[in-house]
C-alpha cells in the first residue's frame, strides 16, 4: 500500500476518504481512495500514481504516448475532456496530442443502471447537458468524448459530466458538516435540471432521472475512484 513517486520525496500511501482533494499531479479534482502523504498533505490520484511510462489508446491507433509530469512550454488541452493540461499527462510526441491520467484510463463501457454507454470520440446526436453535438468553447479541433447510449437517445461530454462534478462540488455537495460528505449531493440542484424543469413536465421527470443517474455513476470514474457510488441520489431517484 506505500510506494514511492519519482516527484515526491515521502512513501505514498493508498488511503481513502470520502472528501475531495486537489491532485499534486494532474491538478484535477480527485475523491476517495489516493495515494497519500500525510506530512505533506500531497495526494495522487490512483490513475496518476501508477500512470504506465508509455500508453496507447483504442482511440489513436497506431499512437504511443508518454507520461510526462510538468506541462509542455505551450498551453495543451486533453483530448478526452477538452480542459487545460496543467501537470501529469500523456503526451504523443507525433501528433500532439493530450490525454489526463485520469481520462486516458474512462471506461470503454459504462452501464448506467439499465442502460449501457459506449466512450465514443464520434457522436450524431447532442449532449444532453449543454445540447451541441461537439464542445465548444474550448480549442478548435477537440471535440471531446462523449459517453453515448445504447439507444443513442441519450449522449453527454465527459467535459460537461466533469462541470457538473465541479459545479456540484463548488456549491458543497461533498462537503457537509455531519461527515457524510455525499449526503448533500442528494438534494444538489443541478443547473441543467432547473433549465428542463421549465418545460414539459412528463419528459422532464425522465430527463431528470437520466441525469441524475448518470450523475451519481460517472462521479467516482471522473475523480478517479470508480468505487465511489452515490446512493443519496439513487434513493432520491427511486423514490420518485
Ligand atoms: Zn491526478
Ligand atoms: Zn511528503
Ligand atoms: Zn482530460
Ligand atoms: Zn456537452
Amino acid at each position: 500500500r506505500r510506494k514511492t513517486h519519482p516527484i515526491h520525496r515521502h512513501k505514498l500511501e493508498l488511503k481513502s476518504y470520502k472528501k475531495p482533494y486537489n491532485c499534486d499531479g494532474c491538478k484535477e479534482l480527485g475523491f476517495g481512495a489516493r495515494y497519500r502523504c500525510d506530512k505533506c498533505n500531497f495526494d495522487l490520484h490512483q490513475d496518476c500514481m501508477l500512470a504506465a511510462p508509455i500508453a496507447h489508446h483504442d482511440f489513436f491507433k497506431n499512437s504511443t504516448f508518454k507520461i510526462f509530469h510538468q506541462p509542455q512550454d505551450f498551453q495543451r488541452y486533453c483530448y478526452a475532456c477538452g480542459k487545460p493540461v496543467r501537470g501529469f499527462h500523456y503526451h504523443c510526441e507525433k501528433e500532439g496530442w493530450d490525454l489526463h491520467p485520469c481520462c486516458r484510463n474512462l471506461p470503454n463501457n459504462l452501464p448506467i443502471e439499465n442502460i449501457k454507454f459506449k466512450l465514443r470520440n464520434k457522436v450524431s446526436s447532442k449532449c444532453i447537458w449543454c445540447k451541441k453535438k461537439n464542445l465548444e468553447g474550448t480549442v478548435s479541433g477537440i471535440r471531446g468524448w462523449s459517453y453515448v447510449s445504447e439507444c443513442k437517445e441519450y449522449h453527454f461530454h465527459v467535459h460537461c459530466a466533469m462541470d457538473m462534478v465541479i459545479d456540484g462540488w463548488r456549491n458543497g455537495a461533498f462537503n457537509n458538516q455531519d461527515g457524510n460528505s455525499l449526503a448533500a449531493l442528494e438534494n444538489l440542484e443541478l443547473p441543467v435540471l432547473r433549465q428542463h424543469l421549465s418545460g414539459n413536465r412528463r419528459s422532464s421527470s425522465k430527463f431528470t432521472k437520466v441525469v441524475k443517474i448518470v450523475f451519481k455513476t460517472i462521479v467516482g470514474i471522473l475523480l478517479g475512484d470508480p468505487t465511489v457510488v452515490l446512493t443519496g441520489l439513487l434513493v432520491d431517484v427511486v423514490a420518485n
